[in-house]
């Protein structure tokens, strides 16, 4: 990787009063491609990625970018080029990273819940790539060890695992995205775990590589993830006690940003240099699996204002995105900072930014100070990660383009779907 040249501004900011992605006014994307419209900024995407591997030279070390945050082939294309691999959750994953042009020894697979024909298409992916296979299976129960023992002695192969232990510390986030505790669904409970290596090291054919945790998102404190960390190490020297060597250690992803001024997200230096600190001298490749961390503040919705509906108690902005573009306010309650592209003169109201879909729950932001006017674009900030990916096509609403700034050019990197193609899978009864 060669480090990208100090540059002086920022991938979104204001030039000559319009707000821009580099140095393509939102404005003019707004004209090219229409609205609503996803923007993500390459340049942005590369500094996200920077500041891991610059921590991480010198080191065997990997950073997996999670897939499912923004799987769009140019976001991937843009990483893989950098040095990440990846971490995936599904089938369809995999076949989009391999798309991409990813190489397999640089992907993990994580979930609980893989299929056997998912376990298989992973498998048979070794051949492919001249018999080198993904990197490692993130088993998270005992019936997957077993499955997967299963699939892989059928197919005359050996999967290579690691066990998503759940350290069972408190993220301190959000209930729906924090997944290391107890009561998750995710991971093997950790006082398992040592038993379950020592199956696992039974069994034919698999091959015990690693160990990995993943304890939540949008996490702005870096001490659960030393905490986890510290559990986690007591466990890989219990392991070599028990003549289990581990070659890595993967510390999932889960590191926040900022959505308002309110989010203080630790720097990627001083959520590593602790965990760095405590795996020195260890034999143990490290991996990393962030996803938001990566792309959240790379990429912006950008819409434009429908209608204005001032009312008694509240006023309605009404957009052209919706909650089947951006749920995770409908979803999270998140909040994502919201800008005018070009700001305009005169007083500022309290607005509700809604969406045209036929849920009360569709709103985009509550009682946001702005100076509007129909037809005003807005840009929707840190819509980079679970945006649409998460997006459906609720109310037969088209999903949004995709439009990636590299410099000076924007590029179509997923154009709009129609409304035919909504439908195209369909058929009226004989
Ligand atoms: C979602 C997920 C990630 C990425 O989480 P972020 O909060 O986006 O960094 C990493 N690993 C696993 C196993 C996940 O499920």
């Amino acid at each position: 990787m060669t480090p990208r040249p100090m540059t002086a501004l920022n991938p979104f900011h204001t030039r000559n009063g319009v707000l821009h992605a580099e140095s393509v006014a939102l404005s003019d994307i707004a004209t090219d491609f229409g609205t609503p419209c996803w923007v993500y900024s390459r340049q942005a995407l590369e500094e996200a990625l920077d500041d891991f591997q610059q921590e991480l030279a010198g080191l065997d070390a990997l950073v997996c970018y999670a897939v499912k945050a923004n799987s769009n082939l140019a976001v991937l294309d843009v990483l893989a080029r950098r040095g990440a691999g990846f971490d995936i959750v599904s089938a369809g994953e995999l076949k989009r990273v391999l798309a991409a042009g990813a190489d397999p020894q640089r992907i993990v697979f994580s979930g609980v819940g893989k299929t056997a024909a998912e376990m298989e298409l992973a498998l048979n992916t070794m051949e492919l790539a001249l018999n080198t296979g993904i990197l490692c299976f993130n088993v998270e129960s005992a019936p997957e060890l077993e499955r997967l023992n299963a699939v892989a002695g059928k197919l005359g192969k050996r999967a290579p695992i690691s066990l998503r232990v759940n350290p069972d510390v408190d993220a301190g986030t959000h209930p729906y995205i924090s997944t290391g505790l107890k009561e998750n669904k995710f991971g093997v409970a950790y006082d398992e775990a040592r038993a379950l290596y020592r199956q696992a090291a039974a069994l034919a054919h698999l091959e015990v590589s690693g160990i990995d945790c993943h304890i939540g998102s949008q996490l702005l404190d870096a001490a659960p993830f030393a905490e986890a960390l510290d559990k986690l190490l007591v466990l890989v020297d219990q392991l070599a006690g028990d003549g289990i060597e581990l070659q890595h250690i993967d510390l999932g992803g889960g590191l926040g940003i900022r959505y308002s001024d309110a989010d203080v997200p630790t720097s990627v230096h001083a959520y590593l240099q602790p965990l760095l600190a405590k795996l020195k001298g260890r034999p143990l490749r490290i991996l990393l699996e962030p996803g938001r961390r990566l792309v959240g503040n790379a990429g912006v919705l950008l819409t434009r204002v429908e209608y204005l509906k001032p009312g008694e108690v509240k006023n309605f902005a009404i957009v052209d995105a919706a909650m089947n573009d951006l749920s995770r306010p409908a979803l999270y309650g998140s909040w994502h900072d919201i800008v005018p592209v070009a700001a305009r003169a005169g007083d500022a109201a309290k607005w509700e930014i809604v969406g045209p879909i036929c849920e009360s729950g569709d709103f985009l932001g509550h009682g946001r100070e702005l100076t509007l006017a129909e037809g005003d674009l807005l840009a929707i900030l840190s819509a980079g990660a679970y945006g649409m990916v998460m997006s459906s096509n609720y109310n037969t609403r088209p999903r949004a383009a995709e439009v990636m700034v590299d410099g000076r050019e924007a590029h179509l990197v997923r154009r709009r779907e129609s409304a035919e193609e909504l439908y195209a899978l369909e058929q009226r009864l004989p």
